[in-house]
């Protein structure tokens, strides 16, 4: 055991923590589809020393992730025995997702879906601009890899990034990113400055949601995805974290010319 590296004594580790969390090796070998044998070694194995055990101490503590992680596998295989069989082998999502990284807003939950519907990317306040180089990879990626027919950009009301973008505090290098939500900001002065309060915070973001989303029509990888004929439509959403409900912002570009309708 001593002549294992401690990356491997950490994988080690974790995974006697799991398999723990299920009280016995039968029970583990039946979820994990190993031998019972396995299970009972590993199930006996402590790591070697305290340092080790100091620098697992963080692992340690998120012991009920892991425990959670396996029951939740678990429940899923019980309805579908194949479904981490199948998914492995390739991911075909329909939906391109561009939310807001805020916790209250998890893309597969809101619209029912598991894992494998969705390609998901998700940034403080659902920001798309065309200098991201990582928004503008996973969405190369989705439309030219994966095939998404769909592109959601999806904000939601009561966004805090929304929120310190329209205060004047400084909050260190977060701004230079809020910087985008006061670009919008100034683009709907005039609307703007006729609203008040919660009224004009939610106006804001709901056209963040619609600029954000005007971005991903103007990117380079949506323009040629589309000259070349590809089925591909984009989407502004809003989300209600007080109901949980959705909302179209009524705004569907399936093509250069839907977008220059918009613009006109
Ligand atoms: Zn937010």
């Amino acid at each position: 055991m001593h002549a294992l590296t401690r990356p491997l004594q950490r994988e080690f580790y974790s995974l006697v923590i799991n398999l723990q969390a299920l009280n016995s090796a039968e029970k583990a070998a039946d979820r994990l589809l190993i031998e019972p044998a396995i299970c009972k070694i590993r199930l006996e194995y402590h790591p070697p020393n305290n340092s080790l055990a100091e620098e697992l101490s963080v692992l340690k503590d998120l012991s009920h992730l892991f425990e959670r992680n396996v029951k939740w596998a678990g429940e899923v295989k019980d309805k579908n025995p194949d479904f981490f069989t199948e998914l492995s082998k390739q991911q075909a999502p329909e939906y391109l997702w561009i939310g807001c990284s805020d916790s209250r807003v998890p893309a597969n939950q809101i619209v029912a879906l598991p894992p494998g519907e969705i390609f998901v990317h998700r940034n403080i306040a659902n920001v798309a601009v065309h200098s991201d180089l990582n928004c503008l990879s996973v969405i190369q990626y989705a439309v030219d890899a994966l095939k998404v027919k769909h592109i959601v950009v999806c904000g939601h009301y009561g966004c805090g990034g929304i929120k310190a973008a329209m205060g004047n505090e400084e909050n260190g290098l977060i701004d230079n990113w809020l910087g985008h939500i006061k670009d919008v900001s100034r683009f709907h002065a005039e609307e703007l400055s006729q609203l008040e309060g919660d009224e004009k915070f939610n106006r804001l973001c709901e056209l963040n949601v619609l600029e954000q989303a005007a971005n991903v029509c103007n990117s380079t990888v949506v323009q040629s995805a589309w000259k070349r004929g590809a089925d591909l439509s984009v989407h502004a959403w809003i989300y209600s974290i007080e109901n949980g409900l959705l909302k179209d912002l009524s705004l569907s570009i399936s093509s250069p010319q839907d977008l220059e309708k918009l613009n006109s």
